[in-house]
């Protein structure tokens, strides 16, 4: 995408002009949140999936950061239905970032002013290979999961994926789709930007957030859907190994949405040739449903743009 419009600081620019300094604090020093959602086209037409998390999961990024996004989370919604309105996208992916500006150099970002941008685009398939043939083939990176120790990893912040595009390249130059993350006590977190589920004798399980892993609004979804339809869901440590023995394997993430994976570590998943089982297809179906409005029970997730 190089046209359309981007939501910068409170007034629609066109793309072209949706430009910052050279020596934005975010830029030098990684002082930056974002999120991304989805707007999907749905039977009463384009709505964005749970706008209200998301932007409350902005703003919660940001305090981790002493940021005033000088907005409120009302004021980020609108903001964000207009911008996907202003590209007339039925569907699309919507980028709020929110991040320290430029006026003083050095570490400590507080002297900056914080910007505000949302931009909308097409993205369709996220993960490559990840089609109904062969889930996606993933690798254990070499590259430990950061620290909660060393950062808020339940906020969405831009220095976070300095560590997940470093397992993220490292995965696809060893010829895989995506990279798994273990934390530094060799448990399982996420993948490069994707929450992990397995699912074992019929039931789920997926890392708690208290791993490292984000607080996946795809994660949470795909818990509630879950729930409703009679499918247990446990938060529990998961090490390596007991991926190569689970059933079944997925991601979620909003941009991923819910891929099934193949392989891990040149093992395929469960006992057919690393093709998705019929738990990842019967959420994978829910999940759809849900967010174009076919599921009454999740109406509520979603916001039209009109
Ligand atoms: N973990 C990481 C590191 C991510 O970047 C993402 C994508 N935001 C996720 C998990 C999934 O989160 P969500 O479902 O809210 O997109």
């Amino acid at each position: 995408m190089t046209e359309g419009k981007i939501w910068f600081n409170g007034s629609l620019v066109d793309y072209d002009n949706a430009t910052i300094h050279v020596l934005t604090h975010g830029l030098h020093y990684g002082t930056g949140v974002f999120e991304g959602i989805r707007c999907y086209k749905t039977v009463n037409g384009s709505m964005i999936f749970r706008l209200q998390d998301h932007m409350q999961r902005l703003i919660d990024s940001g305090k981790a950061y002493f940021m005033d996004l000088g907005f409120s989370r009302q004021q980020l919604e609108q903001a964000a239905i207009e911008t996907v309105r202003a590209n007339g996208m039925e569907e699309c992916y919507v980028r709020p970032i929110a991040f320290y500006g430029y006026g003083k150099m050095g570490v400590n970002p507080m002297p900056n002013k914080v910007s505000v941008a949302i931009a909308a685009w097409k993205w369709d398939e996220y993960i490559k290979g990840s089609g109904e043939e062969k889930g996606a083939r993933l690798m254990t990176s070499s590259w430990a999961r950061l620290d909660p120790r060393s950062m808020p990893m339940h906020a969405k912040a831009t220095a976070n994926y300095a560590n997940s595009a470093l397992a993220r390249v490292e995965a696809i130059k060893a010829g895989f789709d995506e990279a798994i993350m273990l934390n530094s006590a060799g448990m399982v977190v996420e993948a490069s930007a994707e929450n992990i589920f397995i699912v074992k004798d019929g039931a789920l399980a997926t890392p708690p957030t208290s791993v490292g892993a984000l607080g996946g609004i795809t994660r949470d979804s795909v818990i509630a859907i879950a729930q409703a339809n009679g499918i247990r869901c446990i938060e529990r440590d998961i090490a390596r190994d007991e991926l190569y023995f689970a059933d079944e394997v997925f991601l979620t993430g909003t941009a991923a949405e819910i891929k099934p994976v193949g392989e891990i570590d040149n093992r395929n998943v469960g006992r057919d040739g690393g093709r998705p089982g019929a738990v990842t297809k019967q959420l994978k179906t829910l999940f759809e449903a849900a967010v174009h409005g076919e599921d009454e029970k999740f109406k509520s997730w979603l916001t039209p743009i009109r």
